[in-house]
């Protein structure tokens, strides 16, 4: 999917632009305790097209003097997009603070749109021909209160998007990302798997603009690792703002099957670590927990399971995810990282026969008899897996009301038990079938 983002100085609308772009398309959906959804990146669509708008003023950096702080939203933007949107504020004009940006956005060679905001009636229309100055083309008119003009601005944001040739997705090679805190150690782990024995490494350039993808393939199974470019460009201020970190993750996350979270042992689980796990989970991705440094640690079982202990107290509603312990310092364990992803890849896209399901349905309730509500019982007539990645199940009932949440909870986990799904989440749905 293409990214596009908007950039410009504060109070030109860039939120109210955003939120027009996304409409409501941003739902939280699972109440996650510590997990709000930072309303950065969403994902949008115009006519046949669909892709993700980043809105850089979100992410704030800092106390930074203003100019500061917009070459740096510049700089995201052309790092991290395929199209940028250049608001400005018609009423204002052209000022110092948006000629600097336009420089910088000029020199990236990214394809830029501009918007001239705040044309709220047809008379100020004419006013927007000094924005040809700035060197982007045609400037767009747009309302974003009234939500006028969009569509031509849409228009000719989609027409720069990047003609690609498909993604070579393969269905036996296994996608994977690693996501967590800036120095957690993402960017040592991918050098030590790419340098480990036995592994074949090579490089696949352009997937998306400015990402590099890198193949390894060990005891014949292919993986790609996602965007271990973004790991290795390294020393940029924003790099460590907490906002720009969720953003890259969220960005690796939507096209792995597998997403890796990171935690350092050595300074242990913090708060944003529970943050960027759970975009992983809401994301519905298969996940491996993966704890860093254990070099640090005085390493034996006990300890293992100590702090083990400490993460699923922390990450409860990652109870599926397996934790691997490592340092990707000195590759101790490092061995035993890549099964743990094949198998919660393999799990993710696993399938059941309905038969098995069914039977182990009619097991659970004849163990744990269904809920009931005013007198009413649950009764469940026959369950079947709808899709994978992650394995979901609709179970057909007389009145899904009456599906109890710990019910439901129960049932997943009798499913989970009997199909082993480690490292997947597993999605349960009521329907009503008479
Ligand atoms: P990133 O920001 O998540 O990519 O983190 P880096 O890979 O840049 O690592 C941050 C710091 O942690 C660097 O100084 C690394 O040398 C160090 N580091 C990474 N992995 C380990 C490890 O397993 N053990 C120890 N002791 N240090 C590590």
């Amino acid at each position: 999917k293409s990214v596009v983002a908007i950039v410009g100085r504060p109070n030109v609308g860039k939120s109210t632009i955003f939120n027009r772009l996304v409409g409501e398309r941003i739902s939280i959906v699972e109440d996650i305790p510590g997990v709000t959804r930072d309303r950065i990146y969403a994902e949008a669509e115009w006519l046949t097209s669909k892709f993700n708008l980043i809105d850089t003023g979100g992410i704030e950096i800092g106390d930074e003097p203003l100019l500061v702080q917009m070459r740096q939203q510049a700089e995201i933007a052309i790092d991290e997009a395929d199209v940028i949107i250049f608001l400005l504020n018609g009423r204002e004009g052209i000022t110092g603070a948006d000629e600097e940006v336009a420089k910088l956005l000029f020199k990236s060679n990214k394809p830029v749109v501009l918007g001239i905001n705040k044309i709220d009636n047809p008379e100020m229309r004419e006013t927007i021909y000094e924005y040809y100055s700035l060197g982007f083309g045609e400037p767009f008119p747009i309302s974003g209160s009234h939500g006028l003009g969009l569509g031509d601005l849409l228009d000719a944001v989609v027409g720069h998007f990047p003609q690609r040739s498909e993604e070579v997705y393969d269905e036996e090679t296994i996608y994977f990302s690693l996501i967590g805190r800036p120095n957690v150690g993402k960017s040592s782990l991918v050098n030590a798997m790419l340098n480990e024995e036995r592994v074949i490494v090579s490089e696949i350039e352009g997937t998306t603009r400015d990402a590099i993808d890198t193949t390894l393939t060990r005891d014949e199974q292919d993986y790609v690792i996602i965007d271990t470019a973004g790991m290795r460009k390294r020393g940029k201020v924003y790099e460590t703002t907490e906002k720009y970190s969720v953003l890259r993750a969220l960005k690796a996350i939507e096209r792995s099957d597998v997403v890796l979270v990171l935690i350092d042992a050595e300074t242990g689980i913090r708060e944003q670590d529970k943050k960027i796990a759970g975009y992983a989970h809401e994301a519905g991705r298969a996940i491996v927990i993966v704890v860093n440094k254990w070099d640090t640690v005085e390493s034996n079982e006990k300890a293992m399971k100590e702090f083990e202990t400490k993460v699923r107290a922390h990450f409860q509603y990652l109870d599926y995810a397996p934790v691997v312990f490592l340092s990707a310092k000195t590759k101790k364990r490092l061995h035993t990282l890549l099964p743990a992803v094949k198998l919660a890849s393999e799990n993710h896209a696993k399938r059941v026969p309905t038969n098995v399901l069914n039977d182990v349905i009619m097991d659970a309730i004849a163990m744990n008899p269904t809920p009931t509500l005013k007198g009413k019982r649950l009764k469940v007539l026959y369950a079947t897996q709808v899709a994978v990645k992650p394995p979901s199940f609709v179970v057909f009932v007389n009145d899904p009301e009456l599906m109890h949440f710990s019910y439901e909870r129960f049932l997943e986990n009798k499913i989970r038990d009997a199909f082993g799904f480690v490292g997947t989440p597993i999605k349960l749905f009521a329907r009503r079938r008479q």
